[in-house]
């Protein structure tokens, strides 16, 4: 469920014409919803109470500092895959004590931030990355709190390039391997095991690669106990999939079912690191057509602004601003880049005239944050709707922006 809808057969983002944000603001431009962003945490972190769980926002899905701050200030921790989003997230004002720092290649530098910092986590992805940790804490006279990313060996279904938790795959690490890790590092005084994490996927369609998942990580951590290498966290990354035209999705509130389903006998937390399930029909990219040729409908929005069909092969839905304008007429949506790559919808079920606007659907989530300035084109505006009230999260970039950090050597 999201806050797009038709008021009287007009486009409305919560209480605002989306007509209103177009004109103000111009095209492209990505409009986020509160309400929805914050509807999805909520369902997401009731259902944790009994398991005594966080909800820990994936920052690469949806970065902008408002809206990180947004979820800081409804409770939420944070996952992130770079030094980058540490840096957003310590500007953003959030306790780095909500913060797990997950991914294959965390360098030196990066690591001695979030040591020093203090994170919650390092969710870590190699021995090797144990051993770096594992010095670098060392040499600074702190104690590393660790979780290990292990590999659960399902296949969840969806686009190859967001699996993420088979065997095949650079994340995580086996079972076994895991096993034998903690035993050797675990003595250390410089590391604290507090976790085992996971995350087998994005888009992931099939609860029954969630539920497979969770028993096996109950079962390693209950393993672990054992030994006695008691860890008093598992986390179950993200990955829950959102329709985009007509998938068989589930609610977040049935995945949590699953979880406090096999979890509900555990003395451990439960962590999520939920992402695309929050934002991504969170918010739309709104566009002008400009041209009007064959079957296509050429907009000013492009791959550079959304990648994901490029990228993926993925597709979106398609709306008018009036709801009247939808029609049986199937037309591809592209773009302006010199790609024949560079489409957003395909067969999109609209008929628009020149110089009218579209809203692309379900591009809260992996949507401005891939945005680049290919073909120099600067990048587009975000905007927060807050009831009938919506305001600028970032500008539009400016044609000076695009060459700001070249130097001209024959000047
Ligand atoms: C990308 C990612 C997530 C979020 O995945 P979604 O499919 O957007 O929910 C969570 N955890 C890790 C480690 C990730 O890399």
């Amino acid at each position: 469920m999201d806050h797009f809808n038709f008021k009287q057969g007009e486009l409305f983002c919560e209480d605002v014409p989306i007509k209103n944000i177009a004109e103000k603001f111009g095209t492209p431009a990505y409009v986020y919803s509160k309400a929805t962003l914050l509807r999805h945490l909520d369902v997401y972190q009731k259902s944790l109470e009994s398991l005594n769980g966080i909800v820990c926002f994936s920052v690469k899905a949806l970065s902008n500092l408002s809206i990180l701050k947004l979820l800081d200030e409804h409770g939420s921790g944070f996952d992130i895959v770079s030094g980058g989003e540490l840096h957003r997230c310590i500007k953003a004002g959030i306790d780095p004590k909500k913060i797990i720092f997950s991914g294959v290649g965390k360098s030196a530098d990066e690591i001695a931030l979030a040591l020093k910092v203090g994170i919650l986590s390092f969710n870590v992805e190699s021995e090797s990355e144990l051993k770096r940790i594992y010095q670098i804490s060392k040499n600074m006279n702190l104690k590393a709190p660790i979780g290990l990313r292990v590999n659960p060996d399902v296949d969840a279904g969806g686009h190859e390039y967001i699996k993420t938790g088979k065997k095949e795959n650079k994340f995580g690490i086996s079972f076994e391997k895991a096993l034998d890790i903690a035993k050797e590092y675990s003595n250390k005084s410089e590391l604290n095991f507090l976790a085992i994490t996971c995350h087998i996927g994005s888009q992931i369609l099939d609860l029954k690669s969630f539920k497979n998942a969770a028993e096996q990580m109950l079962d390693l951590a209950n393993r672990l106990d054992q030994i006695g290498l008691e860890i008093k966290i598992i986390d179950m990354g993200g990955g829950l999939g959102v329709r985009y035209i007509d998938e068989e999705t589930s609610a977040p509130a049935e995945l949590m079912e699953i979880y406090q389903d096999v979890f509900s006998g555990t003395n451990k937390r439960i962590f999520l690191e939920p992402g695309r399930s929050i934002a991504a029909n969170a918010g739309i990219l709104l566009a002008k057509v400009e041209y009007l040729k064959n079957n296509f409908l050429i907009t000013d929005a492009a791959m550079n602004d959304l990648l994901r069909p490029a990228l993926y092969k993925a597709n979106h839905q398609v709306v008018p601003l009036l709801e009247q304008n939808i029609s049986h007429n199937k037309v591809d949506v592209v773009g302006p880049v010199c790609e024949s790559g560079d489409y957003l919808a395909k067969e999109a079920e609209v008929e628009i005239k020149e110089d009218e606007f579209l809203a692309i659907r379900t591009a809260g989530a992996y949507g401005f944050v891939m945005s680049s300035n290919y073909n120099s084109r600067p990048r587009a505006c975000e905007i927060l709707v807050e009831g009938d009230d919506f305001r600028l999260i970032r500008q539009r970039e400016s044609h000076d922006d695009l060459f700001k950090h070249e130097i001209d050597l024959l000047k």
